[in-house]
């Protein structure tokens, strides 16, 4: 899989992507990663990538030429562009595994108040917003997307498919607690059940505590 990132601030992108599971996953060769700034793509001498938005009103907009020349230079057939935006479409894990299959991710990442809106009608495939809550940038929007599609690559986070197959929302709900040792700490004691080796009764105390947790978190996935 190839993502190709169009940010204006690459530095924030490589400081989470360089690190621990992307950089593994990249150096295996199952993911490379990108970055491709818009101000490369401009004319004039300040490399400007924004304007003032026509009708008034506060903040800039990202300017069109650069982001239709920088895309236009890495877009293929095969290419899925994605704009990060809080005007998206909720992003999920089902959304996460469906992106794993694609060969090519383009990632817009927006600033100001976002991008003309000339570039999503004609270049973008998709919007994806990974909360109601509006953050200055689309790098740190990027960087929960790519993470979230990448661990799921087979292979990548080690461990088997049973690595991303037993976690929140792959079976429908939440995960269930875990624990490791010390088999007591500060008086609390690990569940009897999970010291058992009785492996028919330790999932079924998982489901059941997972069960519980969805109905009191998130009532919503049941
Ligand atoms: N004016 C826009 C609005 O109100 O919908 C907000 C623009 S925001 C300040 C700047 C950029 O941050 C956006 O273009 C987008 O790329 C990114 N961004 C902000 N919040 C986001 C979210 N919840 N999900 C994905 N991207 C987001």
């Amino acid at each position: 899989m190839q993502i190709d990132v169009l940010t204006i601030f690459p530095e924030m992108l490589q400081g989470y992507l360089e690190q621990s599971m992307m950089k593994r996953a990249s150096e295996m060769g199952a993911v490379t990663f990108n970055y491709i700034n818009p101000r490369d793509f401009t004319t004039d001498v300040h490399h400007c990538t924004d304007d003032r938005p026509y009708g008034g009103g506060p903040g800039m907009v990202m300017k069109p030429e650069p982001l239709f020349a920088a895309i236009e230079s890495i877009r293929r057939p095969e290419s899925r562009v994605i704009y990060l935006s809080p005007q998206g479409h909720p992003f999920k894990q089902a959304r996460a595994e469906a992106l794993v299959n694609s060969a090519h991710l383009i990632l817009l990442c927006g600033h100001y108040e976002g991008v003309d809106e000339r570039v999503i009608e004609t270049l973008v495939d998709e919007e994806i917003s990974i909360g109601d809550y509006v953050l200055t940038n689309g790098a740190l929007a990027a960087a929960v997307v790519i993470d979230a599609v990448v661990r799921l690559i087979p292979g990548v986070l080690g461990g088997g498919a049973d690595a991303t197959a037993q976690e929140s929302f792959s079976s429908g709900i939440l995960d269930h607690p875990h624990y490791t040792r010390p088999v007591e700490f500060r008086g609390m004691q690990v569940p009897e059940v999970l010291l058992s080796g009785n492996h028919a009764a330790i999932n079924a105390w998982r489901l059941q505590q997972a069960t519980k947790k969805t109905q009191r978190v998130r009532p919503d996935l049941l």
